[in-house]
């Protein structure tokens, strides 16, 4: 957390335990209770969830909603996935049967994927 140590005197920067970086300095993921949990550390399950009228949306959940923005990540899948969602209870949807194109976007930021296939 930057400026955590701020004003102390120190003989070594206080640096970031993952990036070695100073902690100001330091942009690596971090969650609510500010240990750093990197795209790696973190499985996203995809699943298929319908909604009325026969729609069918994929939903995302899983992800550290602290350490993951979770508006800067719909944001991409929107575009890779060219259709709308939506982000509720830490989970994101997007509209359509979107498994492999989101399962494949989430590989490509480091991300582990666990795929629900059925239907
Ligand atoms: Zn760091």
């Amino acid at each position: 957390m930057p400026g955590l140590f701020a004003g102390t005197s120190l003989e070594r920067p206080v640096t970031c335990e993952v990036c070695q970086q100073p902690l100001d300095v330091c942009r690596c993921p971090r969650n609510r209770e500010g240990r750093v949990v990197q795209p790696r550390q973190q499985t996203a399950a995809i699943r298929l969830e319908k909604r009325g009228k026969g729609k069918i949306v994929t939903l995302i959940s899983g992800l550290d909603p602290v350490a993951t923005s979770l508006p800067e990540l719909l944001k991409k899948l929107k575009s890779s996935c060219g259709a709308g969602g939506a982000i509720a209870d830490d989970a994101i949807q997007v509209q359509g049967d979107q498994r492999e194109k989101v399962a494949n976007q989430l590989r490509s930021m480091g991300y582990q994927v666990r795929v629900n296939v059925q239907r």
